[in-house]
């Protein structure tokens, strides 16, 4: 079956890995999006003969700087800034930043790949890029991290722009974050352009619910699956991974829809609590104290702390592994399917090898791939830059009604496209296929640029 473009797709992915020698989540992402578009390229042989793959695999531009910073006893420090400008067919570059020391351009690479597809997804007019640096925020203070955003953004306001690019948080970078971002900008530029960032503070042109969006995305979008099935969130048990941003709001969201979120994690172990997290005490210890999550077991009587181990050795009927990439292996996976688990909803970007994967299709788990999954940020991130744009000001439930109803078609555009293209019920193809249509149409159209 389609022999001729599994073939093409083939050679692609061949000159993807020569090209970026030593990129592997670059190539993992690149794999996984190929692998869905076989199908695709037998109804459009106008994408195979004007290489629409190939260009979407090749980033408009890539962007690497030196970031020195001085830390608050003086000393120097080097680190790397980087921002991936993907593709911009269907708006201004749109993706996040992330601070981590894993970063180097592989990582950003795999996630401006995938940002591409996500923002398409949501619909609206975003293109995909990425960006970040090694940059370590852990155990500095504020005024540190104050520095190296500062310095990080001497040098990339120049690429930057309402209309160009516009960055917003990840891991490592939140509201505290991108406030220096933003005020270094609007110092060097002397411009007020609300709309370069997105996540800012409340006060000073930020949208409601664009904090909580990734997370409760994450829970709509998992209600959506749940209810192809005939079931409801209502009383299922659910573990979160992470304890960050996406994590602490999909529980959020997943207790008011009626679920019991029993486990979150952080890099020092995890927490089972089985009357629930206490959204409370984790916001305490995570948003304003940045402690452990041992932290919470000793202010919670009825939570265990598990140090190291595997978050995925506790039961549950829905997973969502909000961490980071490649968090869930082939063993967790088939932990997960041994211990009844039925559905797993990617918080976060790629978390589940592609063993993972295999071994959820196997088992008949239901999965949600981040990019369909997780694609409520970025989407109230369109929201924000739209409500800056006309200076404006939604209410709570407004933007969250608006949220609500992007998930839903996110869920519908994947099933359907499923359907179309001959894998009913595969969310991968779905997500894949649907966002590389709606970017490729919009690239053919541009002429060859
Ligand atoms: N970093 C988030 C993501 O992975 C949000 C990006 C944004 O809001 O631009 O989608």
């Amino acid at each position: 079956m389609h022999a001729g473009e599994s073939a093409v797709v083939e050679q692609i992915y061949d000159d993807v890995l020569r090209r970026n020698p030593g990129e592997t989540e670059f190539h993992q992402a690149v794999r996984e999006v190929l692998e869905s578009l076989a199908v695709v390229l037998a109804r459009h042989s106008e994408y195979t003969e004007m290489k629409t793959v190939e260009r979407i695999c090749e980033p408009e531009r890539q962007i690497i700087f030196r970031v020195p910073w001085q830390d608050d006893s003086g000393e120097v420090h080097i680190n790397r800034g980087f921002r991936v400008e993907f593709n911009s067919a269907l708006g201004p570059y749109k993706g996040g930043l992330r601070f981590h020391p894993s970063v180097n351009l592989g990582i950003v690479k795999f996630l401006g790949f995938e940002q591409i597809f996500k923002n398409a997804l949501t619909g609206m007019p975003i293109g995909g890029g990425k960006g970040g640096s090694d940059f370590d925020p852990k155990g500095r203070s504020d005024a540190e991290v104050m520095r190296f955003c500062q310095s990080f953004m001497t040098e990339l306001y120049r690429h930057l722009g309402e209309h160009t690019d516009v960055p917003a948080g990840d891991i490592g970078v939140g509201a505290r974050e991108i406030g220096y971002l933003f005020g270094q900008y609007k110092r060097i530029t002397n411009r007020y352009e609300s709309g370069v960032l997105t996540g800012k503070g409340l006060a000073w042109g930020g949208a409601l619910v664009r904090t909580e969006a990734t997370g409760y995305g994450a829970a709509f979008f998992a209600a959506e699956m749940l209810k192809v099935r005939g079931e409801t969130v209502d009383g299922q048990r659910v573990v979160v991974s992470g304890s960050g941003n996406v994590a602490v709001y999909g529980i959020e969201k997943v207790h008011q829809l009626g679920g019991t979120a029993i486990a979150c994690s952080d890099s020092s172990g995890y927490i089972v609590d089985e009357k629930g997290i206490d959204l409370d005490v984790l916001k305490q210890v995570k948003e304003v104290e940045r402690a452990r999550l041992d932290v919470y077991a000793d202010r919670v009587p009825s939570a265990t702390f598990v140090e190291g181990g595997s978050i995925w050795d506790v039961p549950c009927d829905i997973a969502v592994p909000s961490a980071t990439q490649n968090e869930l292996d082939g063993e967790a996976a088939a932990t997960l399917a041994r211990n009844g688990c039925r559905y797993v909803v990617e918080g976060a970007n790629m978390p589940s090898t592609p063993e993972a994967v295999r071994i959820f299709r196997e088992a008949g788990i239901a999965f949600a791939p981040g990019k369909a999954a997780n694609a409520g940020g970025v989407a109230t991130s369109a929201l924000e830059m739209q409500q800056n744009a006309s200076r404006d000001r939604w209410t709570f439930e407004h933007s969250e009604a608006r949220l609500a109803e992007i998930m839903r078609d996110i869920h519908t555009r994947c099933h359907q496209t499923a359907e179309e293209y001959g894998s009913p019920g595969d969310l991968v193809l779905g997500a894949n296929v649907a966002g590389f249509l709606r970017v490729a149409e919009a690239v053919h159209a541009h002429g060859l640029i």
